[in-house]
């Protein structure tokens, strides 16, 4: 299938790009990697007439400390970021989940951006943020401004982000040698998580368990209480509304939450002792 016809908009900068979003309204897309937005265009769930591609921009894609936190340019790669030795020392949950997004050919296109924009709750590295905590920065018109992760996934498809805003940057805590853990569970290998769970630093993050990512909030609670490891993770799925699919019914996918839970915070556990 080919996509619907459109016009192509190379953006210079992110003025410029933000300039085509406001003059074309909801006629306009953001491209980025391309690798969630074509597949919609040729399944004609998506029919932008103009699209702003934002993959020309110089100083988009990087990886650096700043202050406590580590700062993620939205026009980076999956795979630069798998690759990115900064990341590997501040905040080691990122590159690992990046080397775990579908196949080498989706991880050279990709970007975080595109990801995090794209509001699937099946996502691999925006259960890994949700985890880690830390902010999306957008620009639009008047500006920049910050929103917190955990108020950006709105729901399926949905999210924070204005019309004729951009992500720019992606802000996470550094985390250096706490404990982390990415489980993914796929029928295949390279696919999509039929449900996933990252753990660092006592918070839970879930894939595929709700319209966006979400927080295991019960497990939390339970840790932040003293609860084992094994009563928290009981309780992950509370809380959840996953949905049902050829892959998996509702009751297999809550099984999955607790036992991915429990994995991953075994081995977080087991990663921060070691790293102690
Ligand atoms: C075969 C295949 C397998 C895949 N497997 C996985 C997997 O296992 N796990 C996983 O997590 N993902 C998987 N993906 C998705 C992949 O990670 C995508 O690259 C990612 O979801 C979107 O990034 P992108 O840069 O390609 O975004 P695009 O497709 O270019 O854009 C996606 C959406 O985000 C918007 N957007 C993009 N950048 C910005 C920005 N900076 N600011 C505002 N809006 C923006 C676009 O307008 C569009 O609505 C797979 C994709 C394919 C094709």
């Amino acid at each position: 299938m080919i996509p619907g016809p459109f016009e192509l908009v190379r953006a210079t900068s992110v003025e410029d790009a933000i300039a085509a979003l406001v003059e074309h309204g909801d006629d306009a897309k953001i491209l980025a990697g391309g690798h969630s937005l074509l597949p919609l265009m040729k399944l004609r769930l998506a029919m932008p007439a103009y699209l702003v591609d934002i993959s020309g921009i110089p100083g988009m894609s990087y990886v650096r400390v700043d202050g406590d936190e580590v700062a993620i340019g939205a026009g980076t790669r999956h795979h630069e970021l798998e690759k990115d030795a900064v990341a590997a020392a501040e905040v080691p949950l990122l590159p690992y989940t990046a080397s775990q997004v579908g196949d080498p050919q989706v991880r050279h296109r990709g970007t975080i951006g595109g990801t995090v924009a794209h509001s699937d709750p099946a996502s691999d590295l925006p259960t890994a943020l949700l985890a880690l905590g830390g902010d999306v920065v957008v620009q639009g018109p008047e500006g920049r401004r910050t929103i917190p992760l955990t108020e950006f996934w709105l729901g399926f498809f949905e999210t924070a982000l204005a019309e004729d805003e951009l992500i720019v940057e992606i802000r996470v805590p550094r985390t250096g040698s706490a404990g982390w853990a990415y489980e993914k569970f796929t029928r295949r290998a390279n696919d999509w998580p039929i449900v996933a769970a990252a753990a660092v630093d006592g918070r839970v993050a879930l894939a595929n368990m709700a319209g966006s990512v979400v927080r295991a909030t019960a497990t939390e609670e339970a840790l932040a209480r003293g609860a084992s490891i094994a009563e928290a993770a009981a309780l992950a799925d509370e809380g959840t509304s996953p949905g049902a699919d050829m892959h998996a019914d509702q009751e297999y996918r809550r099984h999955l939450a607790r036992l991915l839970t429990r994995r991953a915070l075994e081995r977080a556990a087991g990663a921060a002792s070691a790293a102690a």
